[in-house]
């Protein structure tokens, strides 16, 4: 009898992920990993080559942990590039705070990683392990008994588990269900997002420019397969403006961000497709409810001045899996409102502290009044001036705890 090469799909899962984006298929890879029986649905038909999202995204040094215990890090790090040196700057001063990797251990603050390229490995690494992974599988209903809770698909078939896990994005069905109101607004921003080629190397350097327009920031990139050096460009500006880039062709597009990027990058020229992001701040009263909990952006979503969006979802993952798996292999029910009530204890302040610091900054930044801006540069000279306080902003933006 031949041998199938496919690995055994379970049958009844423990656990059904609704939303295969970023967040969904990491935790699909990382309970798989630990034999947990995981389905993901999702409603996008699959993703096999060419190019879904031009975003890229810093995972910071703390998440590459989450995704190395999911099976994918050993693939990533190889197309990602890891961040040397982080550079502030403010309106039109010079270079006013620089972070260095050689004051904290010489370790990466992060890494530059493609949203395709990791999409793409923790779609591989599912497909080799026991998880199943639906696409074209939108769920429209949920009902909830004692012991389980069923989905049911627009095609009408039904899954039942345990526990469902809402990481089905900002506006999560999921949570509808869940009858769980939000908190939120508008940043009346766009982020503009593309790749571009320059001139000379960026030396594992990320810039970000805080200008009253919104922040601007260039993220080193790998080269190309040609040798020509890349960065990631996160452009942000307010509505009126972005109105006028969103339809200009790329020449204007390109030479517009060609004078707002620092002299030393050289020349530059478009690298992929552009795309605008409205910005807006979303958090979900509570992550869980009966047999159901949220991960990532169907709980918080946030401004990405700071890059941590989805380094806050890794820390759900990270979390919710480690109290998935111990409920498991103990043979308790992993959908108990004990353990669901955990999840919510463990992850609920560490987001809003982290949703109030990108509100924050955005406020304080984003802005040209001119109090604001001598406040700006009296406060980050002071951190500049103390070790302590700039090793703990060093150590936030790598996603360690301060005490590590
Ligand atoms: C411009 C920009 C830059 C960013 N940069 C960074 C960064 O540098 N670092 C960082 O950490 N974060 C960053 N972020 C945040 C990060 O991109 C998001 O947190 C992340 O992409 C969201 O992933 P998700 O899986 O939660 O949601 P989504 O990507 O929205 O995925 C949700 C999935 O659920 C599916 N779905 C929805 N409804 C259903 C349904 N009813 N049935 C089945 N499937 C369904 C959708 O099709 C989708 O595939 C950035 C965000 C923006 C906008």
């Amino acid at each position: 009898m031949s041998r199938s090469k496919k690995p055994e799909k379970f049958a009844n899962p423990a656990v059904l992920i609704i939303g295969g984006g970023l967040a969904g298929l990491t935790l699909t890879a990382h309970l798989s990993r630990r034999g947990v029986p995981v389905m993901c649905l999702d409603r996008e038909p699959e993703f096999k080559s060419g190019t879904r999202d031009v975003r890229t995204t810093a995972i910071s040094y703390g998440s590459h942990f989450v995704l190395e215990a999911a099976g994918v890090w050993d693939e990533i790090k190889n197309k990602s590039c890891p961040i040397r040196e982080i550079q502030i700057l403010d309106g039109g001063s010079p270079v006013l705070l620089d972070f260095l990797s050689a004051d904290v251990g010489d370790k990466a603050f992060g890494f530059i990683v493609e949203n395709d390229d990791l999409r793409r490995a923790l779609n591989t690494a599912i497909q080799k392990s026991s998880a199943t992974h639906l696409n074209n599988a939108e769920v429209i209903a949920i009902k909830t008994d004692a012991d389980k809770s069923t989905v049911t698909l627009k095609d009408g078939r039904e899954f039942s588990a345990p526990l469902i896990i809402g990481a089905d994005g900002k506006n999560s069905s999921v949570r509808k269900y869940m009858n769980v109101n939000t908190h939120g607004w508008s940043y009346d921003q766009i982020a503009f997002v593309c790749c571009v080629t320059h001139q000379n190397p960026h030396h594992n350097i990320a810039i970000e420019h805080f200008r009253s327009e919104g922040p601007f920031a260039v993220l080193p990139m790998r080269d190309d397969a040609g040798g020509r050096h890349r960065s990631a460009i996160v452009w942000t500006m307010h509505g009126r403006e972005a109105e006028i880039f969103k339809t200009c062709d790329d020449a204007v597009f390109v030479s517009a961000l060609a004078a707002r990027m620092p002299d030393f990058y050289g020349d530059i020229a478009l690298a992929s497709g552009r795309a605008a992001w409205p910005l807006l701040l979303n958090h979900a009263h509570d992550y869980v409810g009966a047999r159901c909990v949220l991960i990532n952006e169907a709980a918080h979503a946030m401004h990405p001045i700071a890059g941590q969006g989805l380094n806050i979802g890794m820390r759900d993952i990270q979390t919710l899996s480690d109290m998935i798996f111990a409920a498991y292999t103990s043979g308790k029910d992993v959908g108990a409102a004990d353990v669901l009530a955990d999840y919510q204890r463990a992850r609920k302040l560490d987001t809003i502290l982290m949703m109030a610091a990108t509100d924050g900054l955005n406020t304080l930044f984003s802005n040209p009044n001119p109090f604001l801006s001598v406040l700006r540069k009296v406060g980050i000279r002071a951190v500049h001036h103390l070790p302590p306080v700039k090793q703990f902003f060093m150590r936030q933006a790598m996603g360690l705890k301060t005490t590590t």
